[in-house]
Formats: structure tokens, C-alpha cells, sequence
């Protein structure tokens, strides 16, 4: 049985890049370049005022002289002369340089009455101008392939005309809810049935990430079932599970997975919760066979499932950066497991405290709403003493919550 470390990178060796796609822009947002991106052109295109003031030659702006305005340039336009020497030209942010000008007086820096302006302080060559090529040279790799696109990148690749990008393709996973006792949102569970809330939830965390989920539906515990479901989301990228796949009479994910050709790489892993999580390959693609309590599913989906498809999306660094908090109150723990402890943390005096959510079986749905954080502790200690250091990591979209 492997630990909650080997699990995963036992996980992250069997996963592979997925191929590339051509996407407009706007829908490259979150994704990971496949292609270096070359300028076409250079950025500034043309040399421009970075300030509304004034063009001039900086050598004719010794001991604060006056200068006739002869022209007037606004953004998008071009001046109708050269400069001359002594004169200037009132000229808007983002407008062309005209020739023969090597400066920009700021309007807040000169004093302009009947044409002509006062240059009140000193001038430095090429003082506010933005000249041709230098933030980008044509030819020049803007983007590397592997760059993460945010709306920085998504400025940078629109100013150098780029409307189609080539990035990573999305995955499309396909989720697998199993149970006798689930009924869809909507329907007023009756006794013994219970919300198919898994899915919900797995689909939401898996649009987070930026991957496409597709609902399956649900296997009743029958085998047939089973067959049927589990065949048709081994069609997708990916195949997520839900439940069914513990020592139960009922439980039959794994032994279906193997009839229709999952090899299992491992089941079981020795982390609470999430000790029956089961990972498979299918011809080349991942096979998650999730626990069913949906506490246990999204942790297991978190630590287990996510890296996975980031890796596959082309992020460099798919699991998430673990660092210290200071316990503010006791934590204890079995031997023998990793254990992943629901905790809020709160960012006080220069460093992060962590305090238990609230209680921690797997049945409680109301300490992960209550938690922005999970803590990893190590499988061979079993209490950790308030005031103690402990590794945690950020749950997704929780920067939010408290003072982070
Ligand atoms: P199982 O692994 O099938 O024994 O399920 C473990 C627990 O998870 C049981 O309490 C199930 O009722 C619950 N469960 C299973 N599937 C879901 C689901 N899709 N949504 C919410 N809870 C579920
Ligand atoms: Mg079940």
C-alpha cells in the first residue's frame, strides 16, 4: 500500500501531456501554451510620448526657455512637420514622436500661454519617450510554450496581434456516480436515499481546474450496471468514480474496472480520508476510483485527482506548495496513516495559525464549508501540541475566507 506521497507520484509518472489545440484568445485564459509565441512586430510598434506635455529636443531646454507650440499630436494621429530646433509640439500619451524630437516635457512641467510654452525645469534626453522595440523586438519569444496564461499573457499576446493561440487541450473527464441510494438534485430524497451530491461537486472541482467534466450518470449496484456506466466513461480522457469501491458486499467499481481492461496500479493508500482510493490505466489514461463519502471524495479528488489533470493541462507544477502555520490548538491522530486535517487558518503577526474546522469523520460535510485549508500530517506521530509547526496547504478558492 503506498503512502500519500508515493500515491501520488506513483499517479503523476502514469499521466501524460495531453496534444495541442488552436484556440481564439479569449478562450486561452488558464491555459498552458503549447508553442512559443514569436512578436510579429515590435512593441512599441513606433516610438511614442509616455506623457500629455510637450516634444522637444532636450538641447534646447537649457536655463528654462520659451518655445513657440507649432504643431499639436493626439493619440492615434502624427504630427504634420518636423520639429524644428526651438520649437515644440504639444503632444498626448501614445501619440507617434514626431521627427526630430528627442524629449517629452510633461504638461505639469511647462506653462503654456498664446502659443508658446515655458520649459520650467531641466530636461533629460529621451526623458518620458517610449521608443520603438523596447519592451519586445520582432522575432523576439514573447511566451515560451509551457507559460500559464493569465490576463497578463492574454495583453501581451492581443498587443502583438495573436488572435489564436496553440495551448494545452482541456481533458474531459468523465464522472461516475454508483450507488442504489442516490437520487438527482431535484428529487426530495425518500428514507434511506441521499442526494447524488458527489457529482456536483467533482464536476464543479473539475471546471475549477479548467477541465471539462462529462456526467455519466449513476450505476446501480448491480454489475450490469456497473458495465454499462463505467464503459461509457472509460470513453473520456479521464474516468472519475464515486463510492462503490471499498470492502462492501455492493462495492464492485474495481472488479468491473479490471473485467473491461483497468489495469489497477494501486487501491488503497495509506492516508485518512481517502484510505480506499483505487488508480488505474486504461489504454494510456487515468482511472480514479474514488471513496463515496463526499468528504472523502473531494480530498481524495484534491490531492489525488487534481495534480493529475493539472500535469495533463501542462501546469510544471501540479500539487500545491505546502507551507508551515502554527497549531493553535491540539491536533491527534492514529499511527500508522498520513492524515489530512480540515483546518481554518487565519493569518495573524506575520505568520498562519491553524485550528482544527471541527470534528473530522468523514461523514462531516459542515467542517469542509468551514475549512480553507487542509494540514498534512506525517504517519508516525500522533498528537501535535498547540503552539507546534505543521505543513498545510490553501484549499481551492479560499483565499477568500478570513484573513488569508
Ligand atoms: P460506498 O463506498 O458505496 O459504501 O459509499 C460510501 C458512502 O458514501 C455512503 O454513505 C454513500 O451513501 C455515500 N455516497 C456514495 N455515493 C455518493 C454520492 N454520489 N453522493 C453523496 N454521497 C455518496
Ligand atoms: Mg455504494
Amino acid at each position: 500500500m503506498p503512502t500519500y506521497e508515493e500515491a501520488r507520484s506513483i499517479i503523476l509518472q502514469h499521466v501524460t501531456l495531453m496534444p495541442a489545440e488552436r484556440v481564439d484568445l479569449p478562450d486561452s485564459l488558464g491555459r498552458v501554451l503549447a508553442e512559443d509565441v514569436v512578436a510579429p512586430w515590435d512593441l512599441p510598434s513606433f516610438s511614442n510620448s509616455a506623457m500629455d506635455g510637450y516634444a522637444v529636443r532636450a538641447a534646447d531646454c537649457h536655463n528654462s526657455p520659451t518655445l513657440p507650440v507649432i504643431d499639436f499630436v493626439p493619440a492615434g494621429g502624427h504630427a504634420s512637420k518636423a520639429l524644428a530646433p526651438g520649437t515644440a509640439i504639444k503632444i498626448m500619451t501614445g501619440a507617434p514622436i514626431p521627427e526630430g524630437c528627442d524629449s517629452v516635457v510633461p504638461i505639469e512641467r511647462a506653462e503654456e500661454s498664446d502659443s508658446n510654452v515655458r520649459i520650467i525645469e531641466p530636461v533629460t534626453l529621451h526623458q518620458h519617450v517610449r521608443f520603438a522595440g523596447e519592451d519586445v523586438h520582432t522575432g523576439e519569444t514573447i511566451l515560451e510554450a509551457g507559460t500559464l496564461v493569465r490576463p497578463y499573457e492574454i495583453n501581451m499576446l492581443a498587443s502583438c496581434g495573436q488572435r489564436q493561440v496553440t495551448v494545452v487541450r482541456r481533458p474531459r473527464i468523465a464522472i461516475v456516480a454508483t450507488g442504489d441510494e442516490l437520487v438527482p438534485l431535484g428529487e426530495i430524497p425518500a428514507s434511506g436515499q441521499i442526494v447524488n451530491s458527489n457529482v456536483y461537486s467533482l464536476a464543479a472541482a473539475i471546471t475549477g481546474l479548467g477541465a471539462v467534466p462529462l456526467v455519466v450518470g449513476i450505476a446501480r449496484d448491480n454489475l450490469e450496471s456497473h458495465r454499462e456506466k463505467l464503459a461509457e466513461g472509460l470513453k473520456a480522457d479521464v474516468l472519475v468514480t464515486s463510492a462503490g469501491v471499498s470492502v462492501g458486499d455492493r462495492d464492485f467499481v474495481r472488479k468491473v474496472l479490471v473485467e473491461l481492461g483497468v489495469e489497477i496500479i494501486f487501491w488503497k493508500v495509506k492516508v485518512r480520508p481517502g484510505k480506499s482510493l483505487a488508480f488505474g490505466i486504461y489504454q494510456g489514461k487515468p482511472v480514479f476510483a474514488l471513496p463515496g463519502n463526499p468528504v472523502s471524495t473531494m480530498i481524495t479528488f484534491d490531492e489525488f485527482v487534481a495534480p493529475a489533470l493539472l500535469k495533463m493541462m501542462g501546469h510544471i507544477h501540479p500539487v500545491k506548495r505546502l507551507f508551515p502555520a502554527v497549531l493553535e490548538t491540539e491536533l491527534r491522530k492514529k499511527h500508522g496513516n498520513s492524515q489530512l486535517v480540515r483546518v481554518r487558518l487565519q493569518y495573524s503577526d506575520g505568520k498562519y495559525l491553524a485550528r482544527s474546522a471541527g470534528k473530522q469523520d468523514s461523514g462531516r460535510l459542515r467542517t469542509s464549508v468551514l475549512a480553507n485549508a487542509i494540514a498534512v500530517l506525517p504517519p508516525d506521530r500522533e498528537c501535535f501540541a498547540a503552539g507546534e509547526e505543521i505543513q498545510v496547504h490553501l484549499l481551492d478558492g479560499s483565499t477568500g475566507m478570513t484573513t488569508l
